[in-house]
């Protein structure tokens, strides 16, 4: 992990947050590479959850939402955690993950009596700060999917089965945080609700759900093996969930949640039809039956399947870093370098071919130094090929393509250069 955090500082993946002012504690920004990474793992997501669906729409709701959703949802009430504070240091410990419950592991203060603390961060709308209508960020995505279910229902004309994919920033104001971005205080979801019929075979729907949620740990590079799919026992699923599963990924700290899938019921559509008053029903014209949908939800987490795949691809040899990302979801997929920099002609005819290829493809330009650290770094932030012009180039209008992983080079036609990416790339 170590090497990873420090990685990702060095080339600019991720930064800690707000850090010119000493930082703030479990807040990251992503860097050039890192927001490259992230677009390529959210846009692949959204390419093979909805677009790629005849029987899935998009949402993209807002962060800031009426408190009465909170209400509705149990997360007001039923989301705290019992916390002790120190007197003296004033930080605060959840009692259960307490070695010693009497006194504080950073300063040995002594404790104030359990309280429970909200896990929602709190704002205020209006000029007025006291006399503001108190909204909540939202700690998750899913709700704007319930709320909408009616205004997508109607605007889209969709028949069940179907659902409601929706990615975007959610907030909790955790109290474990920690290894890296893994927990977080805001972070990024990708999260499916997905509606069906209540006589239907539920767990066939789940099964295939949960298979095609492995489809795109294929696609973008993670393989099976790392993965694990912990069962939640009934004693600690939500009471209205009749089947979840962590989908657990073997984390280099330890085997942890990456993504989940649950069977939620009509729970969520039932709370905010009574707390709403709004009829939230479906009419399915074949039965001729009204009835609340129940729902199946996969939730994908954007920040860990980002360390997940960090942590997958990382790997030494030979005396070099190599990110072995899928070319699909690296940063750049070409650097393209002239043999020599102060030689203008090799410069030019370079700077054409990266030119030509950027319209199509996010590559890297790069003269500075040597052939060999140029390699080194581009296989450091996971570029899966690099393109040398050299002098036999201007001879006969070709170029040698190196091979991240194999390190094996070939020529190849500068005409058909666009026509070999995309062949690499699917
Ligand atoms: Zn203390």
């Amino acid at each position: 992990m170590d090497k990873i955090v420090s990685l990702c500082k060095r080339r600019g993946f991720i930064f800690p947050g707000s850090e010119i002012y000493g930082g703030l504690a479990n807040t990251y920004d992503y860097g050039p590479l890192g927001v490259e990474l992230k677009n390529n793992i959210k846009n692949l997501w959204w390419k093979y959850f909805v677009q790629t669906r005849d029987d899935m729409v998009g949402l993209d709701g807002g962060i800031i939402s009426n408190a009465k959703i909170w209400e509705a949802s149990g997360h007001i009430k039923n989301f705290k955690d019992p916390l002790v504070e120190c007197k003296k240091c004033h930080h605060r410990f959840r009692p259960d993950k307490l070695i010693d419950p009497s006194k504080c592991p950073d300063c040995g203060g002594e404790f104030t009596e359990s309280k429970m603390f909200s896990g929602l961060f709190k704002t205020t709308i209006g000029p007025v700060e006291e006399e503001g209508e108190i909204a909540y960020l939202r700690p998750e995505t899913a709700q704007n999917m319930f709320v909408n279910f009616k205004n997508i229902l109607d605007s889209s004309g969709k028949k069940l089965p179907f659902g409601i994919g929706q990615m975007g920033k959610a907030f909790r104001n955790e109290i474990t945080t920690g290894n890296f971005i893994f927990r977080t205080l805001e972070f990024e979801q990708m999260e499916i609700e997905y509606f069906i019929a209540p006589q239907s075979d539920w767990n066939k729907i789940f099964e295939s759900w949960l298979e095609y949620i492995y489809g795109y740990a294929d696609l973008i590079g993670l393989a099976r093996d790392n993965f694990f799919n912990h069962e939640i026992p009934d004693e600690e699923r939500a009471f209205y969930s009749k089947r979840t599963i962590d989908i657990e990924y073997k984390f280099p700290f330890g085997q942890d949640e990456l993504w989940a899938i649950a069977y939620r019921t009509d729970y969520d559509l039932s709370a905010h039809q009574k707390a709403s008053s709004r009829n939230l029903e479906y009419f399915d014209e074949e039965t001729k039956k009204r009835f609340i949908p129940h729902v199946i939800e996969p939730t994908f987490g954007v920040d860990r399947t980002l360390l997940a795949l960090l942590s997958e691809s990382y790997s030494e040899e030979e005396g070099r870093v190599v990110l072995k990302l899928n070319p699909k979801v690296a940063p750049y997929k070409a650097a393209i370098f002239p043999l020599l920099a102060n030689k203008p002609q090799l410069v030019e005819s370079a700077r054409k071919i990266y030119e030509d290829l950027r319209k199509e493809f996010n590559v890297a330009f790069d003269d500075r130094g040597n052939i060999g650290k140029r390699y080194f770094s581009q296989d450091e932030i996971g570029t899966p090929f690099c393109i040398t012009i050299d002098f036999d180039s201007l001879e006969k209008s070709d170029v040698t393509v190196r091979d991240r992983d194999t390190m094996k080079q070939e020529r190849i036609k500068i005409e058909d250069l666009k026509s070999y990416f995309e062949k690499k790339l699917n």
